[in-house]
């Protein structure tokens, strides 16, 4: 069979090194630009179980591994990681926090007294409760993109760069290839559309409806004024966003509060990629005041990535109604790094088996038709104020 994958992103690799390393003998990645150079090239990169739906809990948790065992490979640093709420949030923590233990998943309730002794230049004052995952961290999306395309050589695939898909073709109801912009044209059995935030334009070719935004995402880079050991990657659900180490003495800061949303929708090929001041300023005032122990924090620099989001801020990863030999998989806004083994390994059941074969992971979340079903993939837990944790 076959198969052409379009995207040399994380998703785009991870599938083929799945399908390669299953079997799968006719693979290609079709890569307009260069490999990681989209969404992945600006990952912050934190690896974590925390989710609100189960099966995206599961695919974090399936995909840790993968991470503990290539280490220091993909820059892998597992410092431990945290979820921290006000009084508000107890409750979801606690429930979400039950669930992740009911899928195996190494975490713990933590109050604010142990916080500060993981943490210690940490303001803990308005926070209620913890969550704390010793396994969690950090790691190098661009490294990890790159060790799955160099799986995937080894196992057969094939990997283009500098070549761009125009269009999807078909013949009647079936996908029969693809066509690159100057006119080559690709024959494939089956097309996987892994290509991030242009999933979209891809998709309207087709006819198919994709409700994905570009949302454009701010982060800072802070000198701590003194080296920082490996401290707990935090997400602060109190004063909504997250930080991890960087490096020896600085610290990454990514914002969480996604309340004006549509304000910060962009064009992806044509965005700022630097923060703007009064972000900058509202920024930095989080950091000192959740972290008032550092020493000498100064801002150093800021740049901007942009998620790919569809309305329940979960992928789609799936075939799509009515149209044989098309795979979508997109839409995965902040979360694609870290479950993006697990995904390589759904995709390929879904193309070898015809389903999932991990029950924690049914393939039927996943869907595009959810969209149009009214029945999105939702937390049953959400946060206040911090929906899109999941
Ligand atoms: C600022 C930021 C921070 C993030 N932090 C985290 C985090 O801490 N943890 C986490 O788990 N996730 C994080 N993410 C999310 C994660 O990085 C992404 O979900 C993941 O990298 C997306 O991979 P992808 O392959 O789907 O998309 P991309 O990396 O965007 O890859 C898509 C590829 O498709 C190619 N392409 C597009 N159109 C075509 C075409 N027509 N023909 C050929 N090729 C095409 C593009 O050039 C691109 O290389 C973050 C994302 C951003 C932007």
């Amino acid at each position: 069979m076959k198969t052409v994958i379009i995207g040399g992103g994380l998703i785009g690799l991870s599938v083929a090194r799945a399908l390669a390393e299953r079997g799968t003998s006719d693979v290609l990645v079709l890569e307009r630009h260069q490999l990681a150079g989209g969404g992945t090239g600006k990952s912050s990169g934190i690896v974590r179980t925390h989710y609100g739906v189960p099966s995206i809990a599961a695919m974090a948790w399936r995909s840790l591994p993968v991470f503990e065992q290539l280490g220091a490979e993909v820059g892998f640093r597992q410092t431990g990681y945290c979820v921290l709420v006000g009084e508000e949030n107890v409750e979801p923590l606690k429930a979400n926090t039950a669930m992740h233990q009911g899928l195996g998943v190494d975490v713990d309730l933590i109050d604010p007294d142990q916080l500060q002794s993981l943490w210690p230049m940490m303001n803990v004052d308005d926070v209620a409760l913890a969550s704390y995952e010793p396994r969690g961290g950090f790691a190098d999306a661009t490294q990890l993109a790159l060790h799955f395309g160099q799986r995937a050589r080894q196992h057969g695939a094939r990997i283009r760069q500098r070549a761009p898909v125009a269009r999807i073709r078909t013949s009647g109801d079936r996908v029969t290839g693809v066509e690159l912009d100057g006119g080559e044209v690709v024959e494939a059995d089956l097309v996987i559309c892994a290509t991030g935030w242009w999933t979209r334009s891809l998709a309207e070719t087709l006819g198919i409806d994709l409700p994905m935004e570009a949302y454009r995402s701010e982060l800072l880079v802070v000198d701590a004024g003194e080296p920082l050991p490996d401290l707990p990657v935090v997400s602060d659900l109190v004063s909504l966003q997250y930080c991890r180490v960087e490096g020896a003495g600085q610290f990454l800061v990514g914002n969480s509060d996604h309340s004006d949303f549509q304000k910060k929708l962009v064009d992806p090929d044509d965005y700022s990629n630097v923060a703007g001041e009064a972000s900058i300023l509202a920024y930095a005032e989080k950091v000192m005041h959740r972290f008032p122990g550092f020493p000498d924090p100064s801002v150093t620099h800021s740049y901007a990535g942009v998620y790919d989001v569809l309305p329940d801020w979960n992928p789609v990863i799936a075939p799509v109604d009515g149209l044989e030999g098309l795979i979508l998989c997109a839409g995965f806004a902040g979360h694609g790094f870290k479950i993006s083994p697990a995904v390589g390994d759904l995709v390929a059941d879904l193309v070898l088996e015809g389903d999932s074969t991990d029950p924690a992971i049914p393939a039927s979340d996943f869907r595009l038709e959810r969209f149009a079903e009214g029945r999105p993939l939702v937390s049953s837990h959400p946060y206040v104020g911090a929906g899109q944790m999941r």
